[in-house]
């Protein structure tokens, strides 16, 4: 964590520039309309920043054999869902409740990966008969549930073996997944084992690999080596006979949140694509269809979080600003100790402070931003930037605050409700008093 920050640094979101009167907005739409319009705390996303997110990706990969799927869980609602199905998008899911997401939205099923370590065999089964690309199996003992679960269907699974490539993805350890200590994948020593027994099974059909090292990577260097690593093991199961239709490189590509500076979509598929025709032209098989999964690089810088300042408290050791959105609705600065950079709406009325910005959750780690030298008055919007990813996805209902409401922008700054803010009784409707205590 950085110990002093101002806020008035370059955005590093384009989408959300002032305009001549120095309102912050989006996509030309200042965000004190939007407050006006649907109250704070709201998620506000642009929708032209998504779409070109993700055409970074697809140009990055025209002519080249490849599925850019979209990671759900970074943010996993209906309206961003359809615009990225309309892009030509794939998806990567780690639930039932996703898959509906994406089928509910009209996405295709085929172009569905589903990963996870621990898939149910309901979950196992609404895939395989939605018809999916491709389960992303992640132990020796989720192959044999597969296995039966087709089995008892009928069919066959299309299955890939996520691997533990144990490279250290340089990030946070909450969300690094390729290190042989995290729970993810099968280790690299265990796949040929497991693929031959894949291989063996009537009701399995192999399609490919996997793997998936971590999120808000900002180097190349770990993806190249986990490809690296992932090509050997082909090797080794081409020797074994086993054939593998596509390569799935997972996601992680992180954002510029602050003065990070990961790699562009361009320069990492270069980097991939280079690594794969020095492999392949010593091999007599046709290069496999490359796949990623990336959900922070797509949405992540897409959208903000709005919120107002509802009391200060201002002290001798520490200056408290107490905002309407709280953990429950953005979690990563309690969870990751994750940095978002602040701004306020209209320009500043008073001097700057350092101030702690805090939400009213009864918790400490109830946080969303430290040491920040903002001028701040009571009742000022504040925009939290980045916050398009593993924002909404997270939130909870937690000190039974409703869920935030979440707007999407269009390219002619129109705003579009996507989500309805919660109300009392979203938050009742599933519990019952049983009559023994209704008296
Ligand atoms: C979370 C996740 C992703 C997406 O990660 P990002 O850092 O958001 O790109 C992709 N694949 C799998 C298996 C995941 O768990």
């Amino acid at each position: 964590m950085k110990p002093q920050i101002s806020s008035s640094g370059p955005l590093a979101q384009t989408a959300f520039q002032r305009n001549g009167a120095g309102l912050l907005c989006c996509d030309g739409l200042p965000l004190s309309e939007v407050s006006k319009t649907f109250g704070t705390p709201t998620y506000v996303y642009s929708e032209r920043t998504i779409v070109e997110a993700f055409q970074r990706f697809t140009q990055a990969a025209s002519g080249r054999n490849t599925l850019i799927c979209y990671a759900l869980k970074a943010n996993s609602s209906l309206g961003v869902i359809r615009l990225l199905a309309a892009q030509g998008a794939g998806f990567d899911i780690v639930s039932l409740g996703e898959l509906q997401r994406v089928i509910a939205a009209g996405g295709q099923a085929d172009r569905i990966v589903f990963s996870g370590v621990g898939k149910t065999q309901a979950e196992i089964a609404a895939a395989l008969q939605a018809g999916i690309k491709c389960i992303n199996v992640e132990s020796a003992a989720e192959l044999e549930m597969v296995a039966q679960t087709a089995g008892q269907l009928n069919t066959v699974a299309p299955i890939s073996l996520r691997v533990n490539p144990d490279i250290d993805a340089q990030t946070h350890p909450y969300i690094s997944t390729g290190l042989k200590d995290n729970k993810f994948g099968i280790p690299m020593d265990q796949a040929e084992t497991v693929y031959r027994r894949a291989q063996a099974l009537p009701s399995i059909s192999i399609q490919g690999i996997d793997c998936h090292i971590g999120s808000q990577i900002t180097s190349l260097a770990p993806f190249i080596d986990a490809l690296s690593r992932v090509l050997a093991l082909a090797d080794r199961l081409a020797a074994a006979g086993i054939t593998l239709h596509h390569l799935d490189l997972g996601g992680g590509l992180g954002i510029c949140y602050d003065q990070e500076t990961p790699p562009a979509p361009q320069a990492l598929l270069d980097a991939v694509f280079a690594r794969l025709a020095d492999w392949q032209h010593t091999r007599a098989t046709p290069l496999p269809e490359v796949l990623f999964e990336f959900g922070r690089a797509i949405v992540g810088n897409a959208g903000v979080l709005l919120t107002r300042v509802e009391l200060l408290k201002p002290s001798e050791h520490k200056n408290f600003a107490i905002i309407d959105a709280a953990m429950n609705d953005l979690m990563r600065p309690a969870l990751y100790e994750a940095w978002h950079a602040v701004e306020l709406v209209a320009p500043a009325t008073t001097n700057t402070k350092r101030w702690d910005l805090v939400g009213p959750v009864c918790e400490s780690g109830d946080w969303i931003a430290r040491d920040r030298e903002l001028g701040l008055a009571q009742g000022d919007l504040l925009a939290i930037l980045s916050a398009g990813a593993y924002g909404m996805s997270m939130s909870s209902n937690y000190n039974s605050r409703p869920r935030a409401a979440e707007v999407l922008v269009d390219r002619e700054g129109r705003a579009h409700l996507i989500r309805r803010r919660e109300e009392f009784s979203d938050l009742i409707g599933p519990e019952r008093i049983p009559d023994h205590l209704r008296g």
